[in-house]
């Protein structure tokens, strides 16, 4: 048996999966919410295993879920409640030893493109892109130093968000500014979201049998963060989160794209300084800033109602997934598959008919009962009749972490 223990640190919460890699199956999950505050939130989800019915065939039993609410006063103590959960619930950790801890990291910067065992100098460099991005590389910090304490015998692995992205031709990823004063301080195009976007590429080619390296892919990655990928080979050679992760698609509280004059603007003619333009561009924009709703369900069942706020922040929303839609068919100079997954790309009907909706003419073509299938795995939503094949396909960063995880020790 070979686990991987793969865990996601936020500045108030640990996310965790034990995965098993022979069948690549997962054993648990769990997620610690509002760490350092007065009541802590614990969910512990133990995975079903297929289980013997007497007189019966094998079944999949149910997944078990523990819940708690104990304070957690750092990632420490988050930690030590993660391994009372797996001791007091299973599946037990020296059963199931995890091999190497994998660390969801989101800025690599031009440091970082492959994952990388983790050093007191890695750290340094984590450390050192925070200027980068200061609510996540600090908190993913703290986490890794947490489980160092927790796991000392095993390696640490940095898996990074930004690292699929390493392959982004120049004239993708400069931002054209004064030369110098952009290299001086690290400014230019990195993206996020990679580990999905490679994911969800390689398994888009493993579904239609064919060769990565041929397959030219646009990946829309549509969650609370949204971003797309233009896929060619493999490769990512476009993305639309830039520098930070507030580029591009509109998402539930970011802006995405503005013209950056909007910051000048409002700074002179409205007094905001720069602490509230970053919050009101990365918190209080995006669905919530347009309809007062972050959730993309209350947002269409919203517009579906009649509310006019609600019905604009969906046009938008849909107005620049399509524009990017277009923009990287004439990067790719047309694609093979267009592929939605992350919360809303799997789950919303209406944002996918809708966003694709008119481009025949370009070859795309959703066939709406497909589309509206109850199927939850992989699967094609475009017609026969479409030159450029249409997917669903769950993303599963986990075990994209835990795979290239095993990849390095
Ligand atoms: P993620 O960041 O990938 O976990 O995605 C979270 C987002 O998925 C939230 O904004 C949810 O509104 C959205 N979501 C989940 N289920 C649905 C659904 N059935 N229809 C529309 N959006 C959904």
């Amino acid at each position: 048996m070979s686990a991987v223990l793969v865990v996601n640190s936020g500045s108030s919460s640990l996310k965790y999966q034990l995965i098993e890699m022979t069948g690549e199956t997962v054993l648990a999950t769990g997620l610690i919410e509002r760490i350092g505050e007065a009541t802590g939130s614990v969910k512990h989800t133990v995975a079903a295993g297929v289980v013997s019915v007497p007189g019966a065939a094998e079944v999949r039993g149910d997944d078990e879920t523990f819940r708690g609410t104990e304070p957690v006063a750092d990632h420490a103590a988050a930690f030590r409640v993660m391994i009372d959960a797996f001791e007091a619930h299973g599946p037990s950790l020296a059963e199931n030893p995890p091999v190497v801890v994998g660390h969801r990291v989101v800025h690599g910067g031009k440091r970082f493109f492959e994952p990388t065992v983790v050093t007191d100098l890695v750290k340094i460099n984590i450390e050192d892109l925070a200027e980068l991005a200061p609510l996540h590389n600090p908190a993913n910090l703290d986490g890794i130093t947490a489980a160092q304490q927790a796991f000392p015998a095993v390696p640490h692995v940095a898996v990074f968000d930004t690292a699929f992205h390493a392959t982004l031709p120049p004239a993708a990823f400069t931002y054209a500014i004064d030369a110098q004063l952009a290299e001086k301080n690290r400014v230019r195009r990195y993206g996020f979201h990679g580990t999905s976007h490679k994911y969800v590429s390689g398994r888009t080619a493993e579904f239609l049998g064919r060769p990565l390296d041929e397959l030219k892919t646009i990946v829309l990655h549509l969650g609370n963060g949204a971003s797309a990928c233009a896929v060619d080979g493999g490769r990512s050679v476009d993305t639309s989160m830039g520098l930070t992760p507030l580029e591009g698609l509109v998402m539930g509280t970011r802006s995405g794209d503005l013209d950056p004059a909007v910051l000048i603007h409002l700074h002179r003619k409205a007094g905001l300084g720069f602490d509230e333009l970053d919050a009101l561009l990365n918190r209080r924009s995006g669905l919530v800033g347009l309809s007062g709703r972050g959730d993309m369900r209350d947002v269409v069942e919203a517009a579906d109602a009649g509310d006019a706020a609600a019905a604009l922040a969906l046009d938008v929303y849909l107005h620049r997934l399509k524009h990017y839609v277009g923009s990287y068919l004439a990067v790719l100079g047309g694609a093979d598959a267009i592929v939605f997954t992350a919360g809303v790309g799997e789950n919303s009907v209406a944002v996918r008919g809708r966003a694709l909706a008119g481009l025949e003419r370009l070859g795309i073509r959703i066939d709406p009962e497909r589309n509206a299938s109850p199927e939850r795995g992989a699967r094609l939503i475009s017609s026969d009749d479409s030159a450029v094949a249409v997917l669903v396909v769950p993303t599963n960063e986990e075990l994209e972490i835990a795979r290239q995880c095993l990849s390095v020790i």
